[in-house]
């Protein structure tokens, strides 16, 4: 049976926000966020980072700095192997060669095809519009993280979320009472 899986936004859902971060000794946990991820892999589901990281694009960054603050976050994180997969797209916003970029579900496909995922029992956890739009346009539940989200969409992303969460714990009370339901 295909499995589910909750996709996880990472700056600003995971790890406080440093644009273009390559510097893994200034990775920090957004609160509640490593409880959170070691409560959802408990309950069964598959954890995919699914992130947009146009620094690499832009050249501010490379691939390998990526890597390093993704595995920083999941040191962080505690348990080894509760982050299943990264998913990243590391191409600048327009850019006709990639169409990856989040707000496309095509990341989420590409890990559902990958990983043999039922989408339509997955969740997109994050905090901007193209998360919920990418969550819910792959046929996922999408959850906006109500921590950090931007002013000027923060209205039009909780009408269109599956659900607002005031924090993590919410978010994972949530899934869980749907798992039932
Ligand atoms: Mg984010």
């Amino acid at each position: 049976m295909a499995k589910a899986a909750v996709f996880l936004d990472r700056d600003d859902t995971l790890i406080e926000n440093i644009p273009y971060l390559g510097d893994p000794s200034k990775v920090r946990l957004m609160p509640g966020a490593a409880e959170a991820c070691q409560k959802l892999r408990q309950a069964g589901y598959f954890l995919f980072v699914v992130s947009n990281q146009s620094g690499v694009g832009r050249g501010l960054i490379t691939k390998e700095q990526v890597r390093s603050v993704d595995l920083k976050m999941e040191s962080l994180i505690g348990a080894a192997g509760t982050i299943s997969g990264y998913y990243h797209c590391f191409a600048t916003p327009g850019d006709p060669y990639d169409e990856r970029r989040k707000p496309s579900p095509a990341m989420l496909q590409e890990a559902a095809h990958e990983h043999v995922l039922d989408l339509a029992r997955s969740f997109m956890i994050g905090n901007r519009l193209s998360d919920i739009q990418a969550g819910l346009q792959a046929g996922c539940s999408a959850i906006l993280l109500d921590l950090c989200v931007p002013m000027e969409e923060k209205a039009e992303a909780a009408r269109t979320a599956s659900f607002v969460a005031k924090d993590w714990n919410s978010a994972v009370e949530w899934i869980q009472r749907r798992h039932k339901s």
